[in-house]
């Protein structure tokens, strides 16, 4: 591994044409069964293939086993109903089909524990697994059982960590909670959002990160962040929070976005995974452009606390974008890495 400005990537990459369709969220698979766990397992080392490749040093399973973020998770859990759904708005951003939680839900065996091992023992490098966090598995879904979100979201703390151990235990280097409601709802964030994370990080022995964005390039999402003005600071209502907390990364978004970078110097003490990589466009960054978000963060975080990383998941690119934003941001890395002369 290098020695420092460790790479990685948010969490997800596109699928393989054979797996799902490319450039869909909830994309459907393609194959069933053995055949379906199979593909899903080729999937991963294709995913790890292209990020050693690109010179990538902690990489993910691309997300390869999972169709979306949050729900796949769900899927596994006891108290959610799959079959009579219910249509919410998401992040108060753009209405989606969501299963509803009809009982007291729980994890009655492991989710994506075996991924996980399987996951290690296909590399040599660091691997990180991503989880969604508590509050953004609430914002996902409909409730008719527990009337609160924040009792529900400590429900799934439990059961996150739960399954966060296992996974642990299982050779991760990291574990990342996804929340990207944390830029939506600062009150409930504030409240009991860094407590339910914490309480799904707890006592994991690997390195505990969250990841905040301002979500894939789809079109309501897109249309949000032309609401918010010329300046982005949602970041500096959490980040002081996070910086009190006991989780040790926190992944932002940063390329081509409107985020102040100094808002970085919120977290003292704390891994920052900088978005140098933009999610939101097919348009392939070159090593320079990667390279200049990097020296920007480089006066607010030290070189042995950052990550160059991706804004957000890239599942919605096609994969030549995807490989080629891979390849952009291990070379702009090591652009940075070699003026540091290390
Ligand atoms: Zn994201």
């Amino acid at each position: 591994m290098n020695e420092v400005l460790h790479t990685t990537i948010a969490g997800s990459l596109p699928k393989p044409a054979w797996l799902a369709e490319n450039q869909a969220l909830w994309a459907p698979w393609k194959l069933e069964g053995d055949a379906l766990a199979e593909g899903q397992r080729d999937a991963v080392r294709l995913a790890l293939f292209e990020q050693e490749h690109a010179g990538i040093d902690i990489v993910t399973d691309g997300e390869q086993t999972r169709r979306h973020f949050v729900t796949t998770f769900i899927e596994g859990l006891d108290g959610v109903d799959f079959e009579h759904r219910k249509t919410v708005r998401i992040r108060n951003r753009y209405d989606a089909s969501v299963p509803v939680v009809v009982g007291s839900v729980a994890r009655r065996h492991p989710i994506y524990v075996d991924d996980a091992a399987f996951l290690r023992s296909q590399t040599d490098h660091a691997v990180k697994y991503t989880l969604p966090g508590p509050m953004t598995m609430v914002d996902t879904l409909s409730d008719a059982h527990y009337g609160s979100r924040e009792k529900l979201a400590w429900a799934f703390a439990e059961i996150l960590n739960e399954e966060a151990r296992a996974i642990a235990d299982a050779g991760v280097d990291v574990i990342q909670f996804d929340e990207p409601a944390f830029n939506v709802y600062f009150d409930e964030v504030r409240d009991w959002g860094i407590a339910t994370l914490e309480r799904a990080a707890a006592g994991l022995a690997c390195k505990t990160a969250v990841h905040i964005c301002y979500g894939y390039g789809i079109k309501a999402n897109i249309d949000w962040k032309k609401t918010l003005g010329g300046e982005w600071r949602q970041y500096e209502q959490t980040f002081p929070l996070l910086a009190a907390s006991s989780i040790d990364q926190v992944s932002l978004e940063c390329a081509n976005s409107h985020v102040p970078i100094d808002l970085i110097a919120l977290l003292p003490g704390k891994d920052v995974m900088v978005g140098a990589i933009d999610v939101a466009t097919e348009r392939i960054e070159t090593p320079e452009e990667v390279a200049t978000v990097l020296r920007n963060a480089l006066r607010f975080v030290p070189a042995e606390r950052l990550y160059p990383c991706t804004n957000c998941g890239m599942v919605p690119l096609a994969r030549p974008v995807a490989r080629g934003k891979l390849r952009a941001l291990g070379a702009g890395a090591a652009l940075v890495r070699r003026e540091l002369n290390v």
